[in-house]
């Protein structure tokens, strides 16, 4: 894994899901579309909302909401007032659900937001990617039934207690992902952020390592 790959900055170590424009990391894609099968198998139509972003798109969405132009929410999922925010706290919003850009766990091609299409068959309703579509009731709780017997995909942010909040639709696939996270180092991170300009770096390099902990903080594999 070198310093491109870790940070989104290329795509040559990608290849596209048949079918789809989504790009997952080459060694993973066999075993996708094996989890896809046995899903189907127990009624679930299982789909990617996310799979590889690549460090432009990361950067999109940091700009987007540190500028107020998308939305932001506390660790319960309620909505913030942006207006009401100072810089401080802006940030730490931010990070609630988006990593700094460059040190995404999705620029590996490892990493893959998933959701089951069944209920969202010939309905207007639309997918929101909230933790409350996972809970019992919800339109993708089946998937998520599903997926805890997985032993080769698991999620990395399914605990209250780490800096980001839960995330029950993000899947990493077990042992690929654990080879980037391994190869992602604190140099790594400091070079990254050293390299680009985004709103809020200024906080950001003020404490490098606390924000480099923040950023990998994941459940164990
Ligand atoms: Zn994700």
């Amino acid at each position: 894994m070198d310093y491109l790959e870790l940070t989104g900055r290329t795509d040559s170590h990608l290849t596209k899901v048949p079918g789809t424009e989504f790009l997952i990391y080459t060694p993973i894609l066999d075993d996708f579309l094996d989890l896809q099968d046995s899903a189907t198998k127990e009624l679930i139509d299982l789909r990617i909302v996310s799979s590889y972003r690549n460090l432009d798109y990361q950067l999109k969405i940091w700009s987007e909401k540190a500028e107020g132009k998308r939305d932001l929410y506390n660790r319960d999922g309620k909505k913030l007032k942006y207006s009401q925010l100072n810089e401080e706290q802006i940030l730490s919003a931010i990070l609630n659900f988006t990593t700094l850009p460059g040190s995404s766990r999705h620029h590996w091609g490892t990493d893959l937001d998933l959701y089951d299409h069944t209920e969202f068959k010939n309905t207007d309703q639309k997918l929101l990617l909230i933790n409350n579509e996972y809970e019992k009731g919800g339109p993708c709780f089946h998937l998520r039934t599903f997926m805890d017997n997985n032993k080769i995909f698991y999620r990395p942010f399914a605990s209250d207690n780490l800096p980001i909040s839960r995330e029950l639709w993000h899947y990493s696939h077990r042992s690929e992902s654990l080879k980037f996270q391994k190869s992602y180092t604190f140099e790594i991170f400091k070079r990254n952020i050293q390299e680009i300009e985004f709103p809020l770096k200024e906080l950001i390099v003020r404490d490098l390592a606390r924000y480099y902990q923040h950023c990998t903080s994941v459940s164990m594999p």
